[in-house]
């Protein structure tokens, strides 16, 4: 078994999408970056190549790379999983947190673990996804932001 930690924080703004876990979220703002900033699935590939030891995103997909301008977290989760598979593990499980003041995330959660179990060849019950505020403090609890952590196992496939 390997474990691996992962954190990934966007900034909110205006004029963007809002992507999390691979689902468009109605809101006034989205998070900037130069991918598709989907700030939960960056920070589960940073758990998987962490686990892995294989770096970080920023190494696997460089915001100075084009090819990465406004792309799909969740197609860059797919090329994670192919580096899962080449060293020959799978996902145990992983357990992830979006950390947001607003929008709720709720009604969101279960299409969410759907996609990133999908992607990842698991169990729906393998994947664990919460959210939670702040309370109002923090670049969080003032709408500056979201940030995202994620844990995930990996098992070796015998
Ligand atoms: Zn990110």
């Amino acid at each position: 078994m390997r474990i691996g930690i992962g954190y990934d924080v966007h900034k909110l703004v205006e004029g963007r999408d809002l992507i999390i876990g691979g689902v468009k979220i109605p809101y006034e703002k989205g998070l900037l970056g130069h991918s598709d900033a989907d700030v939960l699935t960056h920070a589960i590939m940073d758990s998987i190549l962490g686990a892995l030891a294989l770096g970080d995103i920023g190494k696997h997909f460089p915001d100075t790379d084009v090819n990465y301008k406004n792309a799909d977290s969740i197609k860059l989760l797919k090329h994670v999983n192919e580096l899962i598979k080449q060293k020959n593990y799978e996902i145990s499980n992983l357990d992830s947190i979006i950390i947001a003041q607003k929008p709720k995330m709720a009604g969101y959660i279960d299409d969410m673990r759907k996609i990133i179990a999908n992607v990842l060849d698991t169990d729906i019950e393998n994947i664990s996804i919460k959210a939670t505020t702040t309370e109002k403090l923090g670049f969080e609890g003032r709408l500056e932001g979201i940030s995202s952590k994620c844990v995930c196992m990996l098992r070796k496939i015998n």
